[in-house]
């Protein structure tokens, strides 16, 4: 039985990073897209197509799966939450040329590039945008390793999963947003009862009403046609939590998540880590996981980022994020993550 449970929770651990690559890999050619435009080209988008936006080889993952790996492998070589490390992979990774990525990440990156601290470089950007374009999804689509090093500490999550939204988005609907599917996924990992009312409760009171109305709703009080796509991160976690907790499979929730349209890699995405979180590796269908190989990979981008890549797989992208999230767990459940000193400055004051 315990065998069992611990082979369960494995199985969990890997497909929230699985989940993540398979939403963000389905998405990405048709991101920007409008659902009925998806409609009329596919019907129903449900296998990994080559070209599209952006025009890669099926499988091609995204930012949001690239950046996941730099949380995913600082946590690793650190055995830390470490935000300056964590910000040093992002500017690494961003001097490697990568071809899709958001723009106040971009400008909290250039920022850190030129010099400015962690906690300093996301809450500029933050201030310096008007309402309306300073609460992007950009930190929600890659906090998820945190999830899985941190399932043991609800408070820890909670902490580390703002703050390290806070290097590139400051916001509190971002910052609180990481915080609740970190919760939300962690408490799928260890089997609690009713993951999202715990981790609302876990924030309620401090987290924005606007963040916390929209996934109180989830699942409801909301009809799936009400539902949006954009890049609010409101809407994305609304969405993703949606599809993510109600979908029969985790195949059902990532097809349902993309085929809204518009900011399909991302909500996908992180569709992809809840839907996987409940459902697990091994139910992702085979014909998109056959896709994720570093063949399809290689010959998409410059020669840098095709570096960067190959820093971090060789082979199959697919053994790869398993092979993380079993070094995650397996770190976690030795005791070894720390954190370190967390800034009192992130969304103005932790
Ligand atoms: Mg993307």
């Amino acid at each position: 039985m315990i065998t069992k449970h611990i082979e369960n929770e494995r199985d969990r651990a890997a497909g929230i990073l699985l989940g993540l690559a398979c939403g963000d890999a389905l998405g990405r050619p048709v991101e920007f897209e409008s659902a009925n435009s998806i409609a009329s080209e596919y019907d129903k988008l449900t296998e990994m197509l080559g070209d599209g936006t952006h025009r890669k080889p099926p499988g091609t993952v995204t930012d949001d799966t690239e950046l996941a790996v730099c949380i995913a492998r600082s946590l690793i070589a650190t055995e830390a939450f470490d935000p300056t490390d964590v910000a040093a992979r992002f500017v690494e990774w961003y001097e490697s040329g990568p071809f899709d990525a958001g723009m106040m990440t971009v400008d909290s990156l250039r920022r850190l590039k030129r010099g400015a601290a962690w906690d300093s470089a996301g809450r500029d950007v933050w201030e310096s945008r008007p309402e309306g374009q300073n609460a992007g999804n950009g930190s929600l689509m890659r906090c998820a390793p945190y999830a899985i090093a941190f399932a043991d500490s609800p408070e820890t999550i909670i902490q580390v999963s703002r703050t390290s939204s806070a290097i590139t988005h400051a916001d509190p609907r971002c910052t609180y947003g990481c915080a609740v599917l970190n919760r939300t996924l962690a408490a799928l990992l260890t089997g609690e009862n009713d993951p999202l009312m715990e981790a609302i409760d876990a924030v309620d009171g401090d987290a924005p009403d606007e963040l916390v109305d929209a996934l109180e709703a989830v699942p409801d009080e909301i009809e799936p046609e009400e539902l949006q796509s954009s890049g609010y991160v409101v809407h994305t976690l609304q969405s993703a939590l949606y599809h993510g907790l109600t979908a029969s499979s985790a195949r059902e929730a990532i097809v349902d998540a993309v085929n809204m349209g518009r900011d399909t890699d991302t909500v996908g995405a992180v569709t992809g880590a809840v839907a996987g979180a409940r459902f697990g590796a091994d139910t992702l269908p085979d014909s998109w996981l056959g896709y994720l190989t570093v063949e399809e990979h290689m010959h998409t981008s410059g020669s840098d980022h095709r570096e960067w890549v190959q820093q971090w797989y060789t082979d199959a992208l697919d053994i790869a994020l398993r092979e993380m999230s079993e070094q995650l767990t397996e770190l976690r459940e030795a005791g070894r993550f720390e954190v370190a000193a967390l800034s009192n400055q992130a969304d103005g004051g932790l």
